[in-house]
């Protein structure tokens, strides 16, 4: 039997982007300064790293920030910073990738799982107030989608009680808490972590970075991420010898990768306005869908990361979307659910049912608004099935 063409361009999809959930946006500079570092021959942390970090100091008009690896770094460096270990609880919510659990384990602490906002889907005042314990010693909000977590109405007792406010900032670089950028708190008692991994807002191929409070914060931090010495590389090709002086890991970012970090971030107001601009277009497109709830992001203070709506029948609506290839994605299943977490169990319904409920849709800044119609008609086709 033939089929129209409307039933194959659905059924096929020939949108190459709408086939990824994500992908990395690249400007076109980012391969000839990958070449330049190459040429140079320096590919660990160097005077390129040094530069992005300071370029990323400027952009978020902040004194210091410290590049490291990877996101997931950034987070375990900033809890070792805030003497985050053995026997210490941080409080984390479930619904967030894997990395910012893993992180706290790495630093010897434990995991306490908190419940979210289901219209958020991010930790509210009240709920880390509700999950606190007497060995809580931290609080890791996850800024899920790039939207700002507000937490002023515990800060008083958080304070109160010497508990340290270490953000996973991995989705949201670019975006603002009231008149100030997400990772400007500082002052205020926040340490912010973001990741430039492969599919993040801005991308050096593979990074992270911290924002430390003090100008002594971000020197512990710079130890821990070279293996405790204190020189730097330029010095200790001149000398005999070098000092370990504290624990510390391995975790440098190469000038590899922050030579596409530079390349992006002067072009990423290209960003600040494309990806606002894509989550827009899909609120307008899905408002006429029975049945399909959009996740509000804030878009007028949010460089948004994804684009998540909740779904009845997920698991259905799911298959049908992947077999229109069309790249949905599940961000995330909850980690209290997780093997590796299990000791830390605890019951969470909203998590739980939300986590049933949620489903990413493809989202990226090449996508066009007909990309975005091709993927929201799927999406009807798909709930009314
Ligand atoms: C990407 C991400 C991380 C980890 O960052 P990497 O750079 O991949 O290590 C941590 N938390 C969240 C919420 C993320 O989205």
């Amino acid at each position: 039997m033939p089929i129209t063409q409307t039933e194959e361009d659905s059924v096929n999809s020939p949108r190459p982007a709408v086939r990824r959930n994500a992908s990395p946006y690249l400007y076109g500079g980012e391969a000839a300064a990958v070449a330049q570092v190459l040429e140079s021959g320096q590919y660990g942390h160097s005077d390129v790293t040094e530069k992005f970090e300071r370029e990323v100091a400027a952009y978020l008009d902040v004194p210091e920030v410290v590049a490291v690896e990877s996101g997931t770094a950034a987070l375990h460096l900033a809890l070792l910073a805030a003497g985050i270990g053995n026997g210490d609880e941080v409080v984390v919510p479930s619904l967030t990738f894997a990395a910012s659990v893993q992180a706290i384990v790495a630093a010897g602490a434990r995991p306490r799982f908190a419940e979210i906002d289901p219209d958020t889907l991010c930790v509210t005042g009240a709920s880390v107030l509700e999950a606190l314990t007497p060995d809580t010693r931290a609080v890791m909000p996850v800024l899920y989608g790039g939207r700002a977590v507000d937490l002023t109405d515990a800060a008083p007792v958080l304070a109160g009680r010497g508990i340290t406010v270490v953000e996973d900032a991995a989705q949201a670089f670019g975006s603002w808490h009231g008149d100030r950028k997400v990772g400007a708190f500082g002052a205020s008692g926040t340490l912010t972590c973001f990741s430039f991994g492969p599919i993040k807002n801005l991308t050096c191929g593979q990074g992270g970075a911290v924002v430390p409070r003090t100008s002594q914060e971000a020197e512990t931090i710079r130890l821990l991420r070279m293996l405790g010495i204190r020189q730097s590389q330029a010095d200790r090709i001149r000398s005999t010898t070098y000092s370990v002086d504290t624990f510390g890991l391995r975790y440098p970012m190469s000038a590899l990768n922050a030579a596409i970090g530079l390349t992006q971030l002067v072009r990423f107001e290209e960003i600040e306005a494309k990806r606002p601009q894509l989550w827009r277009t899909y609120r307008d497109a899905l408002a006429g869908i029975d049945g399909v709830a959009l996740v509000d992001v804030d878009v007028e203070h949010t460089v948004p990361f994804n684009c998540v709506v909740r779904v009845p029948n997920r698991d259905a609506v799911f298959a049908d979307m992947q077999a229109r290839n069309i790249g949905v994605g599940v961000h995330y299943p909850p980690n209290h659910l997780q093997a590796a977490f299990a000791p830390w169990h605890r019951p969470l319904p909203v998590t739980e049912q939300t986590a049933e409920e949620i489903m990413s849709l493809p989202f990226h800044p090449a996508m066009t608004e007909q990309d975005v119609s091709a993927v929201v008609d799927a999406l009807r086709k798909a709930v009314t099935r």
